[in-house]
């Protein structure tokens, strides 16, 4: 039977920065995945140019049931780390708004950076490979990869969540983590664009392209400042992809489409000065005209001259657009998620060195995990620190 140090399944983000650094140490290393190549989901990531982390990251970017789980492994493997691998690759890479780096050409130099790390003597790759009855031994693991057994030490987890699974993503670590007793705590689709009740989808399928900036707050009270995109299938944008995280089912959201200023203030200001402009046309001085008929046709607003409306309309028009209040219907789900909130409970798992607590040599690493970053490039930060500190551990 074939023996191998550590066994890494998925060779996703996490999995393939694992396996580079145990190679790295020497450890006799293979990588399998069901798929047909490694790094589906980060070819495709950041509209193809991969926001592969962000300056700023910190804890409070995660959200994950122990706020405290995330800070070892980002400590030990940070941004900057990382950003400093991206520049000894000679991947070129610019800032977008927020602190987040993006390849300047592609992200397929993420995934050759990645796979030139694990190019080494000591790692072996195998795609479109199934695995199977894993069991414990006393000194590691057994399992079946395409029918046929191999043995290691440690068996690193690094399938990732739900999302997308047209590229190949699978409950596969859920499953494994129940095996071996572990808790998987509920899972759902976030940073994942808003369907509407089929009335707004009607009157909002006219303005599908339109995009504003808002501040977008949840019932919860998180509230994000970005872009909201009105699609022909409800809400997306960052401001929605954020909050997606934070919404539950049922909810409203309260979206403040003037976050900068006062509408009041504006409105007054434009009355004093062109009183018998109308409301739709000083509106549409604001906001994107197209926007401006929808809710003024949607919620009968007072299109008047200006001079014509009272303080009691302005302090609603004032209201309305700075506290406009819509009930998603649901989200678009797995099939156009970024990434999947839940997972492995972390609480049975070192954060120091990601290995399961009560189960010597299993490791859990990336998505997996109970660990759901903003949207930013945080996710990524997350898969290449955690798969970092396992490989020194495996
Ligand atoms: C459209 C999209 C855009 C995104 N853009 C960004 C971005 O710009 N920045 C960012 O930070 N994050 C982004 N994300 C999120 C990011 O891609 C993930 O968080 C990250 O890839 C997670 O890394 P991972 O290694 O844990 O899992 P993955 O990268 O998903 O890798 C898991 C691997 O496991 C394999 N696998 C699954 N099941 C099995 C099985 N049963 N047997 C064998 N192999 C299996 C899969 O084929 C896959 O190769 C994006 C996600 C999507 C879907």
């Amino acid at each position: 039977m074939t023996e191998y140090d550590v066994i890494v399944i998925g060779a996703g983000a996490a999995g393939l920065m694992c396996a580079a650094q145990a190679g790295q140490r020497g450890r006799r290393v293979l990588v399998v995945d069901h798929a047909k190549k490694p790094g589906r989901k980060i070819l495709i990531s950041g509209g193809g140019r991969c926001n592969f982390t962000n300056y700023d990251v910190t804890a409070s970017n995660f959200l994950c049931e122990n706020p405290h789980f995330v800070k070892s492994a980002l400590a030990q493997y940070s941004q900057w780390d990382f950003i400093g691998l991206v520049a000894t690759h000679g991947v070129a890479y610019h800032e977008r708004d927020h602190g987040q780096l993006f390849c300047d050409d592609s992200a397929k130099d993420i995934v050759n950076l990645l796979l030139a790390e694990c190019d080494q003597a000591t790692i072996s790759q195998r795609y479109r490979c199934e695995v199977h009855d894993i069991e414990q031994e006393e000194a590691g693991f057994r399992l079946k990869l395409n029918g046929e057994p191999v043995r290691c030490q440690s068996l690193v987890v690094a399938t990732g969540g739900l999302s997308m699974p047209k590229l190949g993503a699978t409950p596969f670590g859920y499953q494994l983590a129940e095996q071996f007793g572990l808790k998987v705590l509920p899972t759902r689709a976030a940073l994942v664009p808003y369907t509407l009740h089929q009335e707004d989808k009607t009157r909002f399928a006219d303005i599908s392209g339109v995009s504003v900036p808002c501040s977008i707050t949840t019932e919860s009270g998180v509230c994000f400042t970005e872009n909201l995109l009105f699609t022909h299938r409800g809400l997306s944008g960052p401001a929605v992809l954020q909050t997606s995280s934070f919404w539950q089912p049922g909810e409203a959201v309260t979206i403040d489409l003037l976050p900068s200023e006062s509408l009041k203030d504006v409105l007054v200001a434009m009355r004093d000065k062109h009183p018998n402009q109308t409301l739709k046309t000083s509106l549409s001085r604001l906001f994107p005209k197209r926007l401006v008929e929808v809710l003024i046709a949607r919620d009968s607003l007072p299109d008047k001259p200006l001079k014509q409306l009272d303080d009691k309309q302005l302090d609603q028009l004032h209201h309305y657009f700075h506290q406009w209040s819509i009930a998603p219907n649901g989200t678009e789900g797995y099939r156009t998620a970024e990434v999947t909130l839940g997972g492995v409970d972390t609480h049975a798992i070192s954060s120091k060195t990601l290995e399961a607590r009560d189960i010597p040599g299993l490791y859990f690493i990336g998505e997996v995990l109970d660990v759901t970053g903003w949207l930013g490039g945080y996710n990524f930060q997350w898969a290449w620190s955690s798969g970092w500190v396992a490989g020194q551990h495996v």
